[in-house]
């Protein structure tokens, strides 16, 4: 396209528009339902399925390790992986301001495109509106999507006294990234955003029985625990020295006073399952990341107890208050 920036004219409906449809979402997300143009994509899905949202805003929009178009697929894409579900139908919408570079809006539909595959899910219908400058900052996306359930019965409702509680990968790094960009600090540390559908199929094939599965998104590993303590009327304790946190988010959090466990993640999930496939829970999770680890346990009671280093004992709440606003 000739145009540098992105004008009113690429959100009004007519040439312009269906320009950037055809020339740049087409040719990126290219599937046969969605090239057809209706007003409404038909797909076909047989069994229960899992739905989910999302809506993406944050700042900045590249970052190291993904930009706002990978963090918008894996957003949804792990939603319903966590709830035992294969991503199969994506909507995608786009708010974008006028005079956004048209090169940045490439460089994020391309990566949107690489995740997609990655989650083996198709877009199938999306929309496209340009508001004028200073209206929203640069580009905000909404993805919903759909999925077939894979494995039944997963819910944060189901964890037991006995449960193991294992993290998939060290916590607290798409966190550090957007504190580092947003208050200037170098850091080679990159975001673990990414979809997690491998993962997840992995222990679903080896017939690990899961009870529950969240990704530690906003509010981190402290928001999971939490919110699966009260949702399943019981205590959970974990173990501080088995928690995974890389030596960089570590340092950052200590800068600035952060909580790692309340860092957000956006490729990162906790699990709960029996006690007897706990260990090859862990040992499959550990082929994808070598930090995967069995953190603690639930146990009768309510809260979540972390049993620190020096073996004293402290109550863990969900985080307060905005940590950082718009990180995805
Ligand atoms: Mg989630």
């Amino acid at each position: 396209m000739e145009n540098k920036k992105i004008t009113l004219a690429y959100g009004g409906g007519g040439e312009e528009t269906n320009k950037l449809i055809k020339e740049l979402f087409y040719e990126n997300f290219k599937n046969d339902i969605l090239i057809k143009a209706e007003d409404a994509a038909v797909i076909n899905l047989n069994g229960k399925t899992a739905f989910t949202t999302d809506s993406f805003t944050i700042d900045p929009i590249f970052f190291n390790g993904g930009d706002i178009g990978k963090l918008s697929i894996a957003g949804t894409c792990n939603d319903l992986a966590m709830m035992g579900a294969k991503p199969e139908y994506l909507s995608i919408s786009f708010m974008i301001e006028e005079g956004l570079d048209f090169e940045d809006l490439e460089k994020i539909v391309k990566s949107i495109s690489k995740e997609l595959k990655k989650a083996d899910a198709r877009i199938v219908c999306g929309d496209t509106k340009v508001v004028p400058a200073g209206s929203v900052d640069k580009i905000f996306i909404n993805t919903s999507g759909v999925g077939s359930i894979k494995k039944e019965n997963i819910s944060a409702h189901n964890i037991k006294p006995g449960d193991k509680i294992i993290v998939s990968r060290d916590i607290g790094r798409h966190g550090s990234v957007v504190l580092a960009k947003r208050f200037g600090v170098d850091t080679d540390i990159e975001s673990d955003c990414k979809v997690l559908c491998e993962e997840v199929n992995a222990l679903i094939e080896a017939g690990i029985d899961i009870k529950a599965m969240r990704d530690a998104t906003r509010g981190g590993l402290s928001a999971v625990l939490n919110e699966w303590a009260e949702a399943s009327n019981v205590a959970i304790e974990i173990e501080e020295e088995k928690i995974p946190i890389s030596d960089e988010v570590k340092g950052l959090c200590e800068i600035f006073g952060f909580e790692p466990m309340d860092l957000a993640n956006e490729g990162t999930f906790i699990l709960a399952v029996e006690n007897k496939g706990a260990k090859k829970a862990e040992e499959i999770l550990k082929k994808f990341n070598n930090n995967a680890s069995i953190i603690g346990e639930a146990i009768e009671g309510k809260k979540v107890i972390l049993k620190t280093s020096y073996g004293s004992k402290r109550y863990i709440d969900l985080p307060k208050g905005e940590l950082l606003p718009r990180i995805c």
